[in-house]
């Protein structure tokens, strides 16, 4: 693929238009860049925010041809894309981070042979096909196991967590969406993240590793920087930076990670994108994942971000949205975000508040009794 450098007054295109798109397309807009976005809602959060809106479906051919026409550089918001349809954009338009990464991260079995082949430590698992699979694999790998759906899972969704034999056959029902894979179910201390940015030049900077506390299964809240070692940190880092490397990345990189009592860590998902756990960086970094997602897909040259001040991100959720609003007028030290979306379902990620702190505790206190979130 040949390497461009993309100047303000260009196009960014991108496909996907929710809040991570949003956010992208805010940091593109500080830099002078025009921004083109595909999403089938023309209200969609990054649509509200975009130059020009292209509603459509993702996979309409089209559409991302349109798209590609519009377009100087072509970047996405989500990894549930097709393909098939990102491969033949890529043959029309320039879309430096290609469709290699998409196929492997939008199915966990790819997923995790990559994660391996780069020499990295995932739970125990098995590739599940059909019903018998479970019971062939479950002693091995020890009661609780969870099994996941290989494809379209997020936020806890696509997920079964199988505490006994007797469970097997409701947990088998996932099968009906393809095929799975059966994980051992680890007890860990804490769940840690790094966000990993690299342009076509092979520049590659991280972002400080992270913290991070999930209720439900949905992302609750991320602690900047996470409370662990610093040969924790180096080695969540080292980790980061090899399987990045080994997956020649182009764009954002987030790597969920387990860390154990005995230090050990197990990398659980990625993501090819900017993340949730990185929204901190906003107003906590002296460049945000978004400005720097920006700078490497359009071949700027990368620094390493910079901590300036320790955060704590909560996530806003539909149910969240009342009590927020009324707690506006009390907390002018929190940075509220809101990603406009119209209708407050419950579970839904309609926001986050970034809060930085000199005392982690007190922080963490304050968010607890604010009212806001259920603990
Ligand atoms: P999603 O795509 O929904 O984020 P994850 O695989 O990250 O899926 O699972 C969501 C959450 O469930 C994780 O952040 C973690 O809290 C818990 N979880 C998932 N797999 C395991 C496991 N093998 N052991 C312990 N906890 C897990
Ligand atoms: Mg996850």
């Amino acid at each position: 693929m040949t390497k461009k450098t993309i100047l303000p007054g260009q196009t960014i295109g991108i496909i996907g238009g929710g809040q991570l798109g949003r956010m992208m397309a805010l940091a593109a807009k500080h830099n002078g860049f025009r921004v083109a976005v595909l999403d089938p809602a023309r209200n969609a959060p990054c649509a509200q925010v975009a130059d020009l809106v292209i509603a459509a479906p993702y996979d309409q051919y089209d559409a991302l041809y349109r798209l590609a026409e519009e377009s100087d550089v072509i970047t996405y918001e989500f990894e549930n894309i097709d393909y098939e349809a990102l491969k033949w954009l890529g043959e029309r338009a320039y879309v430096p981070q290609g469709a290699e990464l998409i196929r492997i991260t939008q199915d966990r079995i790819m997923e995790k042979e990559a994660l391996v082949h780069a020499g990295v430590e995932v739970a125990p698992y098995a590739v599940i096909q059909q019903e018998q699979d479970i019971y062939d694999t479950i002693d091995r790998l020890g009661y609780p196991s969870v099994l996941k759906t290989a494809r379209g899972g997020y936020d806890g969704k696509g997920q079964f967590v199988i505490r006994e034999r007797e469970a097997v056959p409701e947990a088998a029902e996932l099968l009906k969406n393809g095929a799975c894979v059966l994980e051992k179910w680890l007890s860990f201390e804490k769940e840690i993240s790094v966000i990993v940015s690299r342009n076509p030049d092979g520049q590659q900077t991280h972002f400080p590793v992270v913290e991070n506390i999930h209720v439900d299964n949905i992302l609750h809240e991320t602690i900047a920087p996470a409370r662990v070692t610093e040969e924790v940190a180096d080695l969540a880092v080292e980790m980061a930076t090899r399987i990045s490397e080994t997956l020649d990345l182009v764009g954002t990189l987030a790597i969920e990670m387990f860390l154990t009592e005995d230090g050990r860590i197990f990398i659980n998902e990625l993501a090819p994108r900017p993340h949730n756990s990185g929204h901190f960086s906003i107003e906590a970094c002296d460049v945000s994942q978004f400005a720097q997602h920006i700078k490497a897909v359009c071949n700027w040259p990368l620094r390493q971000p910079v901590l300036l001040k320790d955060a704590v991100m909560v996530n806003l959720l539909g149910e969240h949205i009342e009590p927020i609003m009324k707690a506006i007028p009390e907390k002018p030290d929190w940075f509220i975000h809101l990603y406009g979306k119209d209708v407050p379902k419950e579970k839904r990620k309609m926001g986050h508040v970034t809060i930085l702190t000199d005392d982690m505790d007190a922080t963490l206190d304050s968010v607890n009794g604010a009212g806001i979130w259920k603990v």
